[in-house]
Order: C-alpha cells, then structure tokens, then sequence
C-alpha cells in the first residue's frame, strides 16, 4: 500500500488512483528563459522517480509536464535578446532537455506540452467560468473573482482569506474588483506574443495553463499533481479555484510538494549569489552522482548542497559499484566447499521488504538507499571469502536486485564498465562465440587453444552447464 502526504490534507494519506493500477500525474514544468537551475532539477528529478517507483510497483503511468514558453520572463529576455519570445522558448527547452538527459529522466512515454499549444483550452475554460460567474471582462483582460469561490479559496496552502486580504497592497486598481483575483487572460501589449480571443488579442495568464493542459491529458480529475514548494500558492492554490469553478469536478486528489535546495546553509537565490545551473554542476560532477545526492534527502525536507555533500553522494556511488563488480568476480570462482551465503540470502529478502515499505512509505528514498546500503555490505563480507553454486546464485540475485533498484526504480544507471571494459567484453564475447562454434565443430584444438590465449591475457574462461563465463 502506498503512501502519500498530501498537501491539501496534510495528512499521509493511502493512494487510491482514480482507476485502478493506472496513475495520472501533473507536475508543473519550467518557464523557459535560461538554463535550469538545481532548484528545478529536484522536482524533475524527484518526480521522475515517483513515476518510476510506481511503475516498478506494476502501475502504468501517464505522466504530463508542461513547459511554459509564454511569460513575462520570456518576453523580457527575448527584448533584450532582440529575437522572438519562441526563438528564446525553443532554444530553452532543447537546453532542458540537454541538461536533463544527463539525469537520466524517462522520456519514453511522457507527455511534454507547451502552453502555446493549448491556448485553444485556456479560453475555453475563461469562457465557461465568466459564464458561471466566476470570472469577469476588464478593459480586454480576464480576471478570476475569487470573492465568487472565497469559501474554498485557499484549501491547499491553508491560509486564511482575511489574512490575506489586509497582508495585501492596497492596489488603486481601476481594473480588478479586489486585489486577490488573478488574470486569467492579459490584453496584448506592443512587442507582445499574443493571440485571438473572445476579449480581443491577448495572453493567457500563468495558472490557466496548467489547468488546461491537466485536463486535456489527463482528464477533470485526476491522481497526483505535484511541483515545487514556492508553487503551492499561488499558482496551485488558483488551479484549483479555476478548475473546480470551470468543471465542478475534484480536480487533483493528491498534492506533493518537494521542499527547497540550500547552498552551504543558505537559500538559493540570485540576490545571495548563490545561485547553480544544472549545467555548471554538471561540468563538475556526473549526472548520477547528482541525481543520488537528490534522492540521498528525503523530497519533503530541505536539501543543502555543497562540494562535502556530493563528494559523499560519490563515494556512495562507488561503494556500491565496487561491491557489484566484486560480487561479479566472485560469480566466475564457484568452490565446492564455499559458502552458501546464507547471511546474504537473509539480507536480500530483508532489502527487499525494507525498500519497497520505506517507499511505500511517502517515496521515502533516503531510506530505501539505506536498505541498498546493507545489502551492498553484506554482498562484500559475502564475496570475502569462496562461494559455492548455491552462494553463487544468491550473489547473482543480490547484484540483480541492487541493479535493478538503483538503475531503474532511482534511475541511477549502475556503470560496471567503463567505455574500454565495454569494448573488451565485446570482443571477448565475440572470441568465446568462435569457440563455442570450433566446440560446436568438435575442434578441440582450436577450443582449448583459445582458452589459453584468453588465460596468457588473463581472461580467465569457466565453460559452465549451458553457458561459458569470463572474468579479467
Ligand atoms: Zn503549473
């Protein structure tokens, strides 16, 4: 059983998706005017870990994030840049997905739509909340009412309306009924991308977006929407008001909010200058290590990034690496009288329980790595000494389990060779092809002759029941 802490509850809550063994999933994307900072990398990178658990758990997953390529950011950047706000969107967004690859997120499968591609269902939702009364015509810009919805307005971040009201400017605003409402639609402005509407050329307002494009993917309601902390209000907190308006449905059931990254104790900002690039960090450190660094906290607490921190998440890295490729060694010396690694065996189901509760458990994956930690030392203390075929099958299950886990599920891609090892195998492979086929001829000559050439080289063969292994 899997379990959420959702925002909107505050409580840890049991999933229960809308359709059975599918989940539907919305998180907020980047708004492309530069490069992607770590304060956007943890949400891509949490989230794609969520979408990955869920898969390892037997679900199939529809997962949708959006790129925002219309905004007050772009427009400015693509000003300064003298160039179109698309220009400066398309070059954006090849960079994401340059910087992320290094991350490994599944790209197989998932929905990434912009928003400048759906301004179709943004004014179709404007449309149906003016007609219910939910949304007013000003001057050529659309606004929210929140007055008309004030009972449930502020659900999510659990603030209180009057709180807000006297925290907030008093704004001279011929054009708004009350400061709190929110554009949905902005009248075009010179030197503006905008587009044809019902209230004349114009812009969608930022969270009219998300919900369109939630909707047309993956419906009115749906499983898990989920973002960055500083998202929750307001951007979360008006989806919701302008989706329930619009459809009177539930909209998202669960909310999951990642916390902030901080740099050596302090908040990310560009006034401190502290702020990174994904891609500076990444000219430093490797994706994985990054990506293990991000997945070492658990998604809800703050995270502090320094050099101390990631030269950590390193040596785990290579911890675990090392103990796999020992365990891989130890596969091809099978003793008679070695150990039946009982102990492991024991550690193999025990992992296996304790990863899987402590992700049920909230996508706990500081805790789940912990259990891969035990593991991966009882497989060293397993590998000290001879191992017999039965002790060879249980190593042989424990590296596949750490593999898989740390490949797949966390998505950081074990590398058990580097690009030269890659080769010798594939050579090596190929030679023991030759002389599965000299065999295969009863060219015994040719079989042993290559055996003792691998073994001068010191690849050291093992002809096994139907299959020959090799270890350098
Ligand atoms: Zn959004």
């Amino acid at each position: 059983m899997i379990k959420i802490y959702n925002t909107l509850t505050r409580k840890l809550e049991e999933f229960k998706p809308v359709k059975e063994g599918e989940v539907s999933m919305y998180v907020c994307g980047p708004t492309v005017y530069n490069y992607i900072h770590l304060g956007n990398a943890r949400p891509a990178i949490f989230f794609d870990t969520v979408r990955r658990y869920f898969e390892f758990r037997g679900y199939k997953v529809t997962y949708v994030q959006n790129f925002t390529d219309v905004d007050d950011k772009i427009i400015k950047k693509a000003n300064e840049e003298g160039v179109s706000s698309q220009e400066i969107a398309t070059k954006y967004i090849q960079a994401y997905f340059e910087d992320t690859a290094k991350v490994n997120l599944k790209e197989d499968g998932m929905i990434r739509p912009k928003a400048t591609e759906h301004i179709g269902g943004m004014i179709k939702i404007i449309k149906t909340l003016i007609e219910k009364g939910h949304a007013y015509e000003s001057q050529g810009d659309v606004y929210f009412d929140v007055e008309s919805y004030k009972d449930d307005y502020l659900g999510l971040s659990h603030q209180n309306l009057e709180d807000l009201r006297s925290g907030a400017r008093i704004e001279v605003s011929e054009i708004k009924k009350s400061p709190l409402d929110f554009a949905l639609w902005k009248k075009a402005k010179e030197g503006e991308p905008s587009w044809n509407s019902p209230w004349g050329q114009g812009r969608p307002g930022w969270h009219i977006e998300c919900s369109a494009m939630s909707h047309k993917y993956l419906g009115e309601t749906f499983d898990i929407h989920g973002g960055g902390q500083d998202l929750i209000f307001p951007h979360h907190e008006n989806e919701i008001a302008q989706s329930k308006c619009a459809c009177g449905g539930e909209y998202a059931r669960y909310w999951i909010h990642n916390g902030y990254i901080n740099i050596n104790g302090e908040k990310m900002s560009k006034s401190l200058g502290n702020f990174f690039l994904l891609r500076d960090v990444l000219e430093h450190y490797d994706g994985r290590i990054i990506r293990l660094f991000i997945l070492s906290s658990h998604y809800r607490k703050p995270i502090d990034f320094s050099d101390a921190e990631l030269t950590q998440a390193k040596t785990s890295l290579e911890r675990i690496e090392n103990a796999v490729m020992r365990g891989k060694e130890a596969l091809v010396e099978i003793s008679s009288n070695g150990s039946s690694c009982i102990e492991l065996k024991e550690q193999l189901a025990l992992a296996k329980e304790k990863f899987v509760s402590a992700m049920d458990e909230d996508f706990n994956t500081s805790m789940g790595l912990g259990a891969i930690f035990e593991l991966v030392k009882e497989l060293n203390k397993a590998v000290d000494s001879p191992i017999n075929s039965d002790g060879a099958e249980v190593v042989k299950e424990s590296i596949e389990y750490i593999d898989t886990v740390m490949s797949e599920v966390l998505g950081v891609k074990l590398k058990l060779e580097n690009a030269v090892g890659n080769l010798t195998s594939e050579l090596v492979e190929f030679i023991l092809e030759m002389r599965r086929e000299a065999r295969a001829e009863k060219n015994w000559a040719m079989s042993d002759k290559i055996r003792d050439r691998l073994a001068e080289m010191g690849i050291k063969i093992k002809d096994g029941k139907d299959k020959t292994t090799w270890t350098m």
